[in-house]
């Protein structure tokens, strides 16, 4: 069975990745324009405080609360704003806010909060959730690197946000945003995907394999080593399929499709449990509540259900809501 799924839209369906911003990058050295667009009234703040960011939820969905211009006092004593682009409208900037003034954001939005964008993001516009992941990602970077990885020295951030410049003025090293890659894959035999389990997870969650990439090593090489150690599964054929911005923390994680060579698999540390399921196994299993998927806002929920839709032509979201009622009724 092929998957014929062109790539550049598949990964434009992931969470977080719908960010149609112009990210001007031709701007962000251009203190002047920068400052100016900063005070300008289209522009529009991303405020986080300790890598959550500001949402409002209500029973209609999950929405981004933007700051404007005005809104939040001394904007000119806080770490420098970061620049993020326009979508033609607004020019969007993440700022990092202290306690206090989080406390004072919060008295002028009461209906607002500091969240996790990952358990919510399910329920926003797919664009402002892209806004929100990109800002997150940079701010975390931000943080993690205020000293010089070479001579120790405090960082100060250049062009913008984007570029970190150590304040040594004899080492002058620069550092830009870090991220770490990852391989996520399913593996298929047949008519059926594994999927395994982590004993850390919650109850009953089962999911694809996936690892980080070691230095030295391609994607694909990732691909071989990880699901050899976590499950001891040999592997005949590797694709790649769509890949995700994956800010918590750090991470871009790139999908495959993977042909085992046979069904023989062995549990590891990290994996206490495999399963082979085939599409009516695994809508039987869902119904009977033995099993949980991850949530539709990761990757590795998209390559099962994109390998659902093909072998039984039916919405895994769908499936997993009609199992979640049921299980609510019981
Ligand atoms: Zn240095």
């Amino acid at each position: 069975m092929t998957l014929n799924i062109d790539r550049v839209s598949r990964s434009q369906g992931n969470r977080f990745t719908s960010v149609r911003l112009d990210r001007l990058v031709e701007r962000r050295d251009d203190a002047r324009w920068v400052a100016a667009a900063l005070a300008a009234p289209e522009a529009r703040y991303v405020p986080l405080w300790r890598s959550r960011n500001l949402l409002q939820s209500s029973a209609a969905g999950t929405l981004a609360v933007y700051l404007r211009h005005g809104q939040l006092d001394h904007v000119d004593l806080l770490q420098r704003p970061t620049l993020l682009g326009t979508d033609e409208k607004r020019t969007y900037f993440a700022i990092n806010l202290s306690d206090a003034q989080k406390d004072a954001v919060l008295e002028a939005h009461a209906d607002a909060e500091f969240a996790d964008l990952r358990r919510y993001s399910i329920a926003m516009d797919a664009k402002h959730a892209g806004i929100l992941a990109y800002a997150k990602a940079l701010h975390y970077w931000q943080h993690r690197h205020r000293f010089c990885g070479f001579c120790g020295t405090g960082n100060r951030l250049s062009s913008a946000g984007h570029k970190m410049v150590c304040s040594n003025d004899e080492c002058g090293r620069q550092t830009f945003p870090r991220i770490d890659p990852a391989i996520i894959v399913l593996i298929t035999h047949e008519d059926a995907c594994l999927l395994g389990r982590n004993p850390n997870w919650p109850a009953r969650r089962f999911s694809t394999l996936a690892g980080f990439v070691e230095p030295g090593e391609s994607l694909e090489d990732a691909v071989v080593r990880e699901v050899y150690e976590e499950s001891a599964v040999r592997l005949r054929t590797i694709r790649y399929v769509s890949s995700q911005p994956w800010p918590f923390p750090a991470s871009s994680m790139c999908g495959f499709y993977a042909e085992a060579e046979s069904r023989d698999c062995q549990t590891s540390e990290e994996l206490e449990e495999l399963r082979w399921y085939n599409p009516e196994q695994l809508t039987q299993a869902l119904n009977a509540g033995e099993l949980l998927l991850p949530p539709p806002v990761s990757i590795s929920f998209q390559l099962l259900a994109d390998w659902f839709r093909q072998r039984s032509g039916e919405d895994l979201e769908a499936v997993c809501q009609a199992a979640a009622s049921a299980a609510q009724g019981r």
